[in-house]
């Protein structure tokens, strides 16, 4: 049967990161919030095959592979849970304003900053809150310090960082791309076909990721506090600490604040989008340096002063981690170990150990199934026992026969 870029999104496999938009070109598809409060590409006109077979075999959607072998080092240390690492640290930004100003230790800005700096990059591809709709993300280009800061914080709604990749690779500009583990995953899905990837993007950089939200997860947090989007004029979800407030400020000069644990303290309540829920690679793994928060237990427990954990995953990584460190961009103050992340993410190893049985059950359902390879996901299954295997094929399998893993297509 002929391919469609339709089908990925009603198999909900879709996260929006809008690589889809960048190959076919805006005229012909265009990435659109869904009444869902999703990004999803809409087709403004049909696809030449040959466009949709380049997006399928880039889309993250339904592919995601680990790290090729020209990457790996058996040198490295290496976990069924977490995967490759050259070097595993907790640290932070060493400048206090970074630190304090970024999600969590400002591990991402300093580096990217650094980047800038020493003239290793011309620009840092990365996302920032909409100028003109502020409770939204859009992709967003830093050249300086301070649009690296405008960037700065989780921004956990829908975001499509890569609408525009394959007209920035146009530039022949070296950059560097800060993204989600499943952004990640596209770049270097495109590396496989468009030498220009490896040439131009010179580092790739993560966030460990527990999911990316619908954007009616911000509507309902506006409407605790009688808001709407209109009235909106910044939506922080935290920072200006570790984890800071969420904030909420109007265009007429309204604040409002809510802890991050109020808003955040409840998993079940994050509204994830369904391509979350079988995210074979969630930490990073396709990075060269992936950076977490470092909270025992996966929740703060009050405000610090913010410290990240550094999983420098190859030898780019590790290069640059020293080099930063070396210039004073980045403290490393002790080293970490793969349980002691186990302990920071315990929702990052249950989601590990559950994607084989949750795909699982989206075959005995007849569900449209992603290809993922090199993650080691049947180890993951195996070590976490037929019980929990069990429980996670049958809810997967269950929930899509009921259509809940499905959508409509935007
Ligand atoms: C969707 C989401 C889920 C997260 N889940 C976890 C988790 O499970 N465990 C955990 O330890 N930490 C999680 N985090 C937080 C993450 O740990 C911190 O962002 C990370 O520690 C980096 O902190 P920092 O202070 O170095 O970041 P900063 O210096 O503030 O830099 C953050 C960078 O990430 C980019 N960014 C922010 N939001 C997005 C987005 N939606 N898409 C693409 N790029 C984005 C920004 O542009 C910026 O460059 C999540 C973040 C996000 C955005
Ligand atoms: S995941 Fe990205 S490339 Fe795939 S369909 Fe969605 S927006 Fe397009
Ligand atoms: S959980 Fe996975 S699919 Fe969902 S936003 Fe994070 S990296 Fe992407």
């Amino acid at each position: 049967m002929a391919q469609d870029v339709n089908d990925i999104v009603r198999n909900g496999l879709c996260i929006g990161c809008g690589l889809c938009q960048s190959i076919a070109g805006e005229n012909k598809l265009k990435m659109t919030m869904t009444a869902a409060g999703r990004l999803r590409p809409s087709l403004i006109q049909p696809l030449p095959a040959e466009i949709t077979t380049r997006i399928y075999s880039v889309c993250p959607g339904v592919r995601v592979e680990g790290l090729e072998s020209r990457d790996n080092d058996p040198d490295f240390a290496t976990d069924p849970i977490w995967g490759q690492s050259a070097r595993l640290s907790i640290g932070y930004a060493a400048d206090p304003h970074v630190r304090f100003k970024a999600s969590t230790g400002g591990a991402l800005s300093a580096l990217c900053i650094y980047l800038l700096e020493s003239g290793r990059v011309d620009f840092i591809l990365h996302v920032a809150a909409s100028k003109a709709q502020p409770m939204r993300s859009e992709r967003h280009l830093s050249f300086d310090r301070s649009q690296v800061l405008e960037g700065a914080g989780s921004r956990y709604g829908p975001a499509a960082p890569l609408v525009d990749f394959c007209q920035l690779l146009d530039l022949e500009r070296p950059f560097a791309f800060v993204g989600k583990p499943c952004d990640v995953a596209a770049v270097r899905n495109l590396a496989k076909i468009d030498p220009r990837v490896d040439k131009y993007v010179r580092y790739l950089l993560s966030p460990v990721c527990g999911g990316a939200s619908e954007l009616t997860l911000s509507h309902n947090i506006i409407a605790r506090f009688g808001l709407e989007e209109a009235e909106v004029g910044l939506l922080r979800y935290r920072g200006n600490g570790n984890p800071g407030p969420t904030r909420i400020e109007t265009k007429d000069g309204r604040t409002f604040e809510a802890s991050y644990n109020e808003v955040w303290g409840d998993e079940a309540g994050w509204q994830l989008q369904a391509r979350c829920k079988i995210c074979p690679d969630a930490i990073g793994e396709q990075a060269d340096i992936a950076v977490s928060d470092v909270w025992p237990g996966g929740s703060p427990q009050g405000e610090d002063a913010g410290f990240n954990g550094f999983i420098a995953r190859t030898h780019k990584g590790l290069e640059l981690l020293k080099q930063a460190e070396r210039a004073n961009a980045v403290c490393l103050e002790r080293p970490m170990s793969f349980r002691d992340l186990d302990l920071f993410q315990p929702h990052q190893v249950r989601k590990k150990q559950a994607v084989a049985a949750r795909v699982l059950g989206m075959l005995l359902a007849g569900q449209m199934l992603p290809r993922f390879r090199r993650l080691r996901l049947l180890r993951s299954a195996w070590d976490a026992g037929l019980r929990h295997n069990l429980r996670n094929c049958l809810g997967m399998f269950r929930r899509s026969r009921q259509g809940k893993t499905r959508e409509p297509a935007a």
